[in-house]
């Protein structure tokens, strides 16, 4: 008797504490959370409810006064709400993708979670005492326990069909629940003297809320959720934005090279004006798709750094004439100064290096409209590393101070309202930022708003002492390649794609060879026809660029040059071209300079 009452008041006070700190602390609302909140009120009222029936065992009251009839009943109906609460929970936990059903039929149960308590009510309990305990039994014990057992077998049906949807860490809690609560009724039943089910309630929740429950612990997984969710929802952003550069890039394909091809064409001058508007608006388009193609690539961590031994003299005279030709008709001064000791040949990807250069470069020349751009290069060497410093600065527009933590963030454009006549998507700076942190490098900017930025990029690159593979560029002219007697097969399964290329092939006049599909080239081969050169297109239906060339090796006696042709122009795929056995790699759309560039190597040293 003492015993049960010592319990009683232990319970209450930690279960008082517990609830405490539990109620003061922020929860997530979810139906988890509510029902656990009821069960610990609910476990309150029962312990002082129970507190109450063993002090009138101990003040020695009637059992058959109506006090003690009352209290009896209310100890019963009570318990019958937990057991019930404790199944709608197990059940919420087993179904946590089905809890809206839970919460659509809330007034269904919470209907049928009252009825059930309130039966026991009126249904009739008789008393006997005992060693100044008193016994309920009868009907309404009865009840109480068909209750609690059903709820025991279904709670246990739940866990044992859902088992595979618990989450893990809750699984070992979710059984050691289930046991107590069994072993606390097969007590009561062997033992009825034993007054401990409401201090094992207590112990139940005291469990719950270190194992299941605690609010951080909630939380923690929560944001966990939230996180899985956000990096789901980011990627299948990114493959969107992907596969949409893709798609955008093949008909951007047929507008670069026709009007590429029509600027030569004898046109009359408003027509060749027009012609060359559309040529600039759809390199701008491709620059957009390229930055979108970047980005989602780095994001999903599929861009890759390619380093290759490279000229980096070719580099700088290549920004320095891109950088003169896009200052086009604003007044502005360009200087340029580079160091004399930078070693001519570096090893790193230089694609990249040229990139993050250019991105800064047409920068400064988009957001100043007078005035001056500086780009300037100096070198550290140390070890056989030369740090590359490459400051661009320029009396432009400049950045508010506040503005310049958001530089990086991508689709993040600045004072909008004063540069909304400037094309932009706000995605260089972004990739420049990852590119450096992909590269070791690093980007400090210094800006006064209304009078300039300066842009200072660090990237180390490996100084070459013997360069041996680097290939130096050729100048373009169409006049200094003859290729009249030169036999090219192109292959796509893109009827306008084959039109493209071969409206920029016939400059050359060589004779070409339009098919659709790898089948047919493979048939063609086998018939014994030659070709000087093959351009193929990788992303073909039924058999793919990469498959067919591997097939065409297969037959005795190829040895034709042929030339990957690919939409998927991220950087790393003309590797990985070269890997599979390709002689070169053409991005699409094609780029004339790079088609004379593979034209010249491999038909005309031939
Ligand atoms: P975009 O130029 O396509 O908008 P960027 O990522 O290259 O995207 O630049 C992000 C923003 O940073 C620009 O929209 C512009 O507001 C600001 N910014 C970048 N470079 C300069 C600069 N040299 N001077 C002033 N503002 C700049």
């Amino acid at each position: 008797m003492y015993i049960s009452i010592i319990f009683e008041i232990c319970s209450l006070v930690y279960i008082g504490i517990l609830s405490v700190i539990y109620f003061r602390k922020k929860r997530i609302n979810n139906i988890e959370n509510k029902i656990y909140s009821n069960l610990v009120v609910q476990v309150i009222l029962i312990l002082l409810v129970e507190f109450i029936c063993c002090l009138t065992g101990l003040l020695n009251l009637d059992s058959h006064s109506i006090f003690v009839n009352v209290i009896s009943r209310i100890l019963l109906s009570l318990m019958i709400f937990w057991a019930l609460s404790f199944y709608y929970y197990i059940y919420a936990i087993t179904h946590e993708s089905e809890n809206n059903k839970l919460l659509k039929n809330k007034t269904k149960n919470t209907i049928i979670t009252y009825l059930l308590s309130f039966i026991v009510i009126m249904l009739p309990l008789n008393y006997y005492k005992d060693n100044m305990i008193t016994y309920s039994f009868g009907l309404g014990v009865i009840y109480t326990y068909v209750i609690a057992t059903i709820c025991i077998i279904f709670e246990i049906f739940h866990i044992i069909k859902n088992f595979s949807n618990i989450k893990k860490e809750k699984i070992y809690p979710l059984i050691l629940l289930l046991i107590l609560i069994v072993l606390m009724v097969l007590t009561k039943l062997i033992n009825p003297g034993i007054n401990l089910i409401a201090s094992s309630f207590a112990i139940v929740i005291f469990l719950m809320y270190f194992t299941i429950e605690n609010p951080d612990l909630k939380m923690i997984e929560q944001l966990n959720i939230a996180r899985d969710q956000a990096e789901k929802a980011n990627h299948a952003k990114s493959d969107f934005l992907s596969s949409m550069s893709h798609e955008i890039r093949t008909p951007l394909n047929a507008i670069v090279g026709f009007s590429q091809a029509l600027t030569e064409e004898d046109l009359p001058p408003q027509a060749k004006d027009e012609v060359k508007d559309i040529m600039m608006a759809s390199e701008t388009l491709l620059e957009i798709v390229n930055g979108i193609l970047d980005i989602s690539k780095i994001e999903a961590n599929k861009l890759e750094i390619v380093n290759t031994e490279y000229n980096f003299n070719l580099i700088l005279e290549e920004l320095v004439s891109l950088t003169k030709a896009r200052l086009g008709e604003k007044p502005l001064e360009f200087k340029y100064r580079f160091d004399p000791s930078i070693p001519p040949y570096l090893y790193g990807d230089k694609v990249r290096v040229k990139q993050i250069i250019l991105n800064l470069l047409t920068n400064a020349v988009k957001y100043t409209k007078e005035g001056w751009i500086s780009f300037e290069v100096n070198a550290i060497q140390k070890d056989g590393i030369c740090r590359l410093i490459i400051s661009v600065e320029d009396s432009g527009i400049g950045i508010k101070p506040e503005s310049i933590d958001k530089l990086f963030t991508k689709f993040e454009r600045l004072d909008i309202e004063k540069n909304n006549t400037i094309e932009g998507t706000g995605l260089g700076l972004a990739i420049t930022k990852k590119l450096l942190d992909l590269m070791g490098g690093q980007v400090v900017v210094q800006s006064v708003y209304g009078q300039g930025s300066k842009f200072t990029v660090a990237i180390d690159q490996k100084i070459v002492t013997n360069p041996t593979t680097v290939v130096e560029s050729t100048q373009v002219s169409v006049e200094n390649l003859d290729l009249s007697t030169k036999k090219i097969l192109v292959v796509d399964d893109n009827k306008i794609n084959l039109k493209v290329a071969a409206r920029l092939l016939s400059d050359y006049h060589c004779q070409i060879e339009t098919l659709e599909s790898g089948i047919e080239c493979i048939d063609q081969i086998k018939a014994g026809n030659t070709y000087d050169l093959i351009l193929m297109d990788d992303m073909m239906p039924k058999l793919s660029g990469v498959e067919t060339f591997h097939q065409l090796q297969q037959i005795p006696g190829f040895s034709i040059p042929t030339i990957a042709l690919t939409a998927n122009a991220i950087s790393g795929m003309k590797e990985k071209y070269l890997q599979e056995g390709f002689h070169d790699y053409l991005a699409k759309p094609i780029d004339k300079k790079e088609l004379y560039t593979v034209l010249a190597k491999f038909l005309v040293q031939k």
